[in-house]
């Protein structure tokens, strides 16, 4: 079954009332736009791939759509959120994806299954807050999920007025390649 079937099938078991819009598409420089502008309040980004994660970056900048990103791996997860132009953008924190040899898959360096719920619920916390206007959304702060340790840290963010996407001179006024961007990294990493 798609996944966008499933999560409708399990949303509307939860909550009957909740309206669903499904793309059964993989998000890409063509479609980004016709999917981002259909009026949003943020976007939850789980998503599992650099070109994808900085796609989803460079077009919420152009929408001015606030992210709430989420990653894990192996026994850590992290979240923080991304609000355009206030707080640090992807690429302030990552101008390039790492090369691919310090990047393993979730399938080769595997991901603890407890994960994804931990995070995807902290995810979902500050996507309620964002709408309600309640709340210190993670703008500017980086929260860290450690299993093995039990821990949350704080870590604090800041923006990088270089930066590409967003900074005072941002040459990134336009969607690139970015399977080349990412797939170049790796090749000279
Ligand atoms: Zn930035």
């Amino acid at each position: 079954m798609p996944k966008v079937d499933s999560a409708e099938v399990a949303l509307t078991d939860l909550n009957p009332d909740v309206k669903i819009v499904k793309y059964q598409e993989r998000v890409n420089s063509e479609n980004v736009d016709r999917i981002f502008g259909a009026g949003w309040d943020a976007i939850v980004d789980g998503c599992d791939n650099f070109p994808t994660r900085y796609l989803v970056n460079d077009a919420s900048l152009f929408h001015k759509i606030p992210v709430i990103h989420g990653s894990i791996f192996r026994f850590d997860g992290q979240v923080t959120t991304f609000m355009p132009h206030v707080g640090p953008c992807y690429r302030c924190l990552y101008p390039e994806p790492p090369p691919a040899h310090l990047a393993p898959s979730c399938a080769e360096a595997g991901v603890l299954g407890i994960l994804p719920g931990i995070i995807g619920t902290l995810q979902a916390t500050e996507a309620i807050k964002l709408i309600l206007g309640q709340g210190d959304p993670l703008v500017g702060r980086l929260l860290t999920y450690d299993s093995l340790k039990m821990s949350f840290r704080v870590l604090k963010l800041r923006r990088d007025k270089t930066c590409p996407a967003c900074g005072e001179n941002p040459t990134i006024t336009s969607y690139i390649d970015y399977e080349g961007f990412c797939a170049g990294v790796a090749t000279h990493g």
